[in-house]
Order: structure tokens, then C-alpha cells, then sequence
């Protein structure tokens, strides 16, 4: 039986080999022992709330297959938007932990991600990570976004372009609806490279698809830039807030608050 100091003793043994890129022994998500150096185990793996059948266009759960309301009232700017999970349980766990600072968690994220952008995307010139603010990445201490497209380039061979920048920090968008985080997105991102840009087919890159604001707002810069196609891919998507029709006063998604 395992004494509570030999099991703090393993957890820190697992989180040294993932610093130093070891070969992996623990899980990501429940630590528990892994042998074949799989990141995820596959208990954790077939629990997590993989997303089956989606809206064509936004990515998001549906219940049943076809466009869903959201997008029948409103379509994004990018063409094609695919999530792996829903926006909960051990999906919602991971992002949470990766943004609060577990970066090694970028190789479990882009080893989820990996199959869904070789059978969805495999058209892509090139990842799009969704940029940061310079103040918002000190803050943060490293750039989320980057980090998985980064990891994401190393397994498709897809390379990462930093044709696009974040010019102005936005206000918290937490409490925002998608109609107000549009306007609050306004004139943030700024293409410095036109030419890197022009008639590629380009993939978005995000940990979570919320309102869909944020994807939306860049996808728009890049199609002005003269993109030839924009699509998103993100780990996590908040399910769709109103299977039954947008109302007209839009709140904003309990699971943002
Ligand atoms: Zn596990
Ligand atoms: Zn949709």
C-alpha cells in the first residue's frame, strides 16, 4: 500500500520527466501509472466528453446532425470550426490547468487535437494561433495558443504564422455575449504580414471555442488580408447555449461566468 509521501514522492518523479521531455509514465489528467508512454490514460481518455456529432459550420455539439440554430441566425467568418471535447468535466479540467500555468500539458492538448486536424483540416497551408497582447503573455508568463499550434506544427509538419497580431488588449470578455464581445474584439487584430497571408488556406488555433466572437473577429482580418480560407480548431467547444432558437436578449453562457 502506497504511503501518502510516496505517492507525493511519484507525482513530483512525474512532473520532473514531463519538464525534461522523459518518456511519460504518469497520466496527464489523473496521474495514475501509464506503460506505454501514452500522455492520457485510456480511462481518462474514454471519459472525457468527446464531441460526436456537430454543426457543420461551428463545430459544436448537436443532438441531432445539421446546422445548428446559432449559426442558422448567424454564421462565423470561419468556414469550418471543429472542437475534440465539449467544454466540461476532465476537457474543461485540462484547459483550466494548462492556462493556469501547466505549459507541459501543450503535448497531451496537441496529441488530442492531431487526429481531428489530419482528418478535417489536412488541406491547411498553415496554424494560426490566436494572438496575445505583449502585456496579456507577461501576465500570463507564456502564450497559450502558440504553445499548442507550436506543438501541433511538430507532429503535422503544418508550420505556425505570426502574420497576425493582437494590437489592443480587450476588456475581460467573461460576462460578455457574443454580439457584445464582437464589438469589444473591434480593430484588436492587425495583419502585419499581408503577403504571408494571401491565398492560403489557413487554420485558427485556440484552446476553447466559447461564443465563437474571438474566431470570428480573426478569421475576418485574415479573409480582408485575402485569405483563401479560414477554419478554427480548438480543444474545447461551450456547448451550444440555445438548441431552440437565439432570443433576442442574448446572456451570456453560464459556463462563462
Ligand atoms: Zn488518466
Ligand atoms: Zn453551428
Amino acid at each position: 500500500m502506497k504511503t501518502a509521501w510516496s505517492e507525493r514522492l511519484e507525482a513530483w518523479c512525474g512532473r520532473v520527466a514531463k519538464r525534461l521531455r522523459l518518456p511519460n509514465y504518469t497520466c496527464d489528467v489523473c496521474g495514475r501509472e501509464v506503460f506505454d508512454g501514452a500522455r492520457i490514460c485510456d480511462a481518462c481518455l474514454s471519459a472525457m466528453p468527446r464531441i460526436e456529432v456537430c454543426c457543420p459550420l461551428c463545430g459544436r455539439k448537436v443532438n441531432e446532425a445539421g446546422v445548428c440554430m446559432e449559426c442558422k441566425a448567424r454564421r462565423l467568418a470561419a468556414e469550418k470550426c471543429r472542437a475534440v471535447f465539449t467544454h466540461e468535466g476532465e476537457a474543461a479540467r485540462l484547459v483550466t490547468r494548462y492556462k493556469g500555468g501547466a505549459r507541459y500539458l501543450r503535448e497531451a492538448i496537441a496529441d488530442l487535437m492531431l487526429p481531428v486536424l489530419e482528418r478535417e483540416f489536412a488541406d491547411t497551408d498553415a496554424l494560426v494561433p490566436v494572438p496575445m497582447t505583449d502585456a496579456a503573455r507577461r501576465r500570463r508568463g507564456f502564450d497559450h495558443a502558440r504553445l499548442i499550434a507550436e506543438a501541433l506544427s511538430a507532429r503535422s509538419g503544418k508550420p505556425v504564422l505570426s502574420a497576425v497580431v493582437k494590437q489592443k488588449e480587450t476588456a475581460q470578455q467573461k460576462t460578455l455575449s457574443r454580439r457584445e464581445r464582437e464589438k469589444n474584439l473591434e480593430g484588436c487584430f492587425h495583419v502585419r504580414d499581408r503577403a504571408a497571408v494571401r491565398d492560403k488556406t489557413l487554420l485558427i488555433i485556440d484552446d476553447t471555442l466559447t461564443t465563437g466572437a474571438t474566431v470570428h473577429a480573426l478569421a475576418g482580418v485574415l479573409l480582408r488580408a485575402k485569405a483563401k480560407r479560414v477554419c478554427a480548431l480548438t480543444l474545447t467547444g461551450v456547448e451550444q447555449r440555445h438548441p431552440f432558437g437565439v432570443p433576442s436578449g442574448e446572456e451570456p453562457h453560464p459556463a462563462l461566468l
